[in-house]
């Protein structure tokens, strides 16, 4: 995997994704403005950092405050520790009671919400090791945790009587933090309370708040947040976009170059199906990127930014390429902007996302390991990573 940060050798195709870390940074040091100084900020890395490199937004997020790591899969967490990632990482999802030992080796906190998988896993866990939890709480979502106070009152009663568990930590999820109406929220957070009241003993570590929260409400902040979309310079919703305490940057921007101009002459057709017919002698200019690199089928008709001014995908979208329609005779090797900023022209995120009917979540996470990751601080490129060579 290279790690160049030369331009001209560290990937040869003319697509590149360029991640802003200073944008990352400042995404967190504006939230930590918004928090009480002793909560602490889990950076949520899962899915290689929705797509923005898990090594590099892991480092940038911990040198900016953030001091706990959460992803979803134990994979994710060990391939963070092989990359010389030290601070602490939760595991959000499930793990298989035989890989606690695995866990407990490489000191990553695994989520418990199960007490017969807590008697199965402490078996795995070797003398010399202790296992760090975290139990999840289910106050709505429907997803993972535990619902009833019998079934927590059990599951306590054996970490507290077994010296290698330790419970560090209780969390939820809230399912529509991200909405308006606050009413499920605020029945979520209640039933949090209440359920927190069933330990024995609490937790040291109480977190609520994905992004939308902890942007929103001071009151569910607890001791910890876990900032995923929003640290990456997004909303966590259209509709609470206009709430947000300060404007988010956005990391993630997508460039790509033409590599082949052409006059057609009206009539003449583009792409599989010829579904695009040239309605009078036109410009077409082809783009290295096509759905084999998140760049998908349903684009087709979507605008890239050329010399500042809008062009429109024409014909369909092919796996590794595309095509679009120029204004005019534009050279081999001009800057397309797929996503981000031209002059005064912008293509968001989020208008992709419109446009495929989804969240802004998915359009990162979705672009392709194909696609070098170009890392930038103070203007300057500080890493390439391309997962080909
Ligand atoms: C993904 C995830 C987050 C991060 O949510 P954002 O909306 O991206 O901030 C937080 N907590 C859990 C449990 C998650 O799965």
């Amino acid at each position: 995997m290279g790690t160049i940060v030369d331009f001209q050798t560290a990937f040869f195709r003319d697509t590149w994704a360029e991640i802003n870390l200073d944008h990352i940074s400042y995404n967190i040091e504006k939230m930590r403005e918004n928090l009480r100084a002793d909560v602490k900020v889990f950076a949520v890395v899962k899915a290689n950092a929705y797509g923005h490199g898990d090594f590099e937004i892991a480092s940038t997020a911990l040198a900016a405050g953030a001091s706990y790591l959460a992803v979803a899969i134990l994979d994710e967490a060990l391939s963070l520790r092989k990359k010389g990632i030290t601070a602490p990482i939760l595991v959000l999802g499930a793990c298989r009671p035989e890989h606690a030992g695995i866990a407990a080796e490489n000191n990553i906190t695994l989520t418990v919400f199960d007490h017969e998988w807590l008697k199965n896993a402490r078996h795995y866990v070797g003398a010399d090791h202790q296992l760090v939890i975290h139990v999840k709480l289910d106050t709505g979502m429907g997803r993972l945790g535990i619902r009833r106070r019998d079934e927590l009152e059990e599951l306590e009663a054996a970490i507290n009587s077994d010296p290698f568990i330790k419970m560090e930590g209780v969390y939820t999820h809230f399912a529509t933090a991200d909405e308006l109406d606050t009413q499920y929220f605020k029945k979520q957070l209640n039933q949090f309370q209440e359920m927190i009241s069933w330990f024995k003993i609490t937790p040291d570590i109480i977190h609520t708040s994905n992004s939308a929260a902890a942007l929103r409400f001071p009151e569910a902040h607890l001791t910890a947040v876990r900032l995923g979309i929003s640290m990456y310079g997004l909303t966590p919703s259209l509709e609470i976009e206009p709430l947000l305490p300060f404007s988010l940057k956005t990391a993630f921007t997508l460039h790509t170059k033409l590599v082949n101009v052409k006059k057609v002459q009206k009539g003449d057709k583009i792409s599989y199906g010829s579904t695009y017919e040239a309605s009078e002698d036109e410009w077409i200019g082809t783009l290295p990127i096509g759905y084999a690199d998140g760049w998908l089928r349903k684009l087709q008709g979507q605008e890239v930014l050329i010399n500042g001014k809008r062009a429109p995908i024409v014909g369909r979208i092919c796996m590794d390429q595309c095509m679009v329609k120029l204004p005019s005779p534009l050279p081999v090797g001009t800057d397309v902007t797929l996503i981000g900023q031209q002059g005064e022209e912008q293509i968001t995120v989020d208008e992709i996302a419109k446009r495929l009917q989804t969240i802004n979540y998915e359009i990162t996470c979705i672009m392709g390991s194909r696609i070098p990751r170009v890392y930038k601080k103070n203007g300057e490129v500080t890493k390439i990573i391309n997962n080909l060579l």
